[in-house]
């Protein structure tokens, strides 16, 4: 008999690509209100199938082993049953070719506590807010624009998004309503290796940045007492954009001593 039992329903999967998916889960009892930015634990045993398009894993797991790894919610912070996540299959990794081979209805386990410092209401009201993302990094700042976009119509509030083709780009159409919606949102999709279709950057982040995007845009210099960054994705890209950070007197945030970038990588 396993220790833990599965606690949680998938309610809907949607396929961005092959290894992509936006994923919906409904916990049995609710969760406490959480922050926006936060994740939680999923699991699943290692007795689960995995996806057929992924590759063996280096180490064969135990049937009876729960594996759990965090993923940052992608929901409006009132939610306290229906959770979404934004996950990205690591082919040759044990959970997420387990959890790409789930379909609506099957069950898996879901974290009691939802936790993390990614943390858009720790920022002062009125200061400038860039968010840059890399992959499934778009996810906090999904969580984030869902539930506090209203409540800041004096912060400029700018996503940057870094893809390699345009199919990659997640909540493009969700992100493009809100630039729509709220005139103090702007979205920004760049790609690496974008098709002819594709009208919009071709850049990485790093170079969009790091050649004046801001000023040139937006009109907004980067300065830690009016423009607050967050950074979540790839580790190299949150590395290279950290250093660019610190080269204008930021401080990377933590929860005990405040700083202006808050990074999150994976
Ligand atoms: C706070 C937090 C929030 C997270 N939120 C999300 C999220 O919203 N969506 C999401 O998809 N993932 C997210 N992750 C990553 C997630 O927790 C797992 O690490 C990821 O799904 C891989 O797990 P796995 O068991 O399949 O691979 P593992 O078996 O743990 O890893 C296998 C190998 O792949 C490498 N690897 C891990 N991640 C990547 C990657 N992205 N690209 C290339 N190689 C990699 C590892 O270094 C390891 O060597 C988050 C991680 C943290 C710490």
């Amino acid at each position: 008999m396993d220790r833990i039992s599965y606690n949680a329903t998938v309610r809907g999967i949607t396929m961005v690509t092959p290894d992509l998916m936006i994923f919906q889960i409904e916990t049995d009892e609710p969760r406490q209100e959480f922050l926006a930015g936060q994740n939680m634990l999923l699991g699943l045993y290692g007795r689960e199938k995995r996806s057929p398009n992924s590759e063996p894993e280096s180490e064969l797991l135990p049937g009876a082993q729960l594996l759990h790894r965090p993923y940052a919610i992608a929901s409006h912070s009132t939610e306290t049953c229906l959770f979404e996540f934004y996950i990205s299959q690591i082919k040759s990794g044990q959970l997420s070719p387990r959890l790409f081979n789930l379909k609506v209805g099957d069950r898996l386990h879901a974290g009691d506590t939802i936790k993390g410092g990614f943390l858009l209401n720790e920022t002062p009201d009125g200061s400038d807010i860039i968010m840059v993302a890399t992959g499934t990094g778009i996810a906090p700042y999904i969580s984030f624009l869902r539930t506090h976009i209203v409540e800041r119509p004096e912060s400029k509030m700018i996503v940057i998004q870094g893809a390699a083709h345009r199919e990659d780009l997640g909540y493009f159409s969700e992100l493009v309503f809100l630039e729509k919606s709220y005139p103090n949102f702007f979205y920004v999709p760049t790609l690496t290796e974008a098709d002819r279709e594709w009208s919009g950057r071709r850049s990485t982040i790093e170079n969009l940045l790091e050649n004046d995007f801001l000023q040139n845009e937006f009109n907004i210099t980067p300065d830690p007492e009016w423009t607050h960054f967050f950074i979540s994705g790839k580790p190299q890209m949150v590395h290279n954009l950290s250093l660019w950070l610190e080269g204008f007197g930021y401080r990377r945030h933590h929860s005990d001593d405040p700083g202006e970038y808050y990074i999150e990588e994976y």
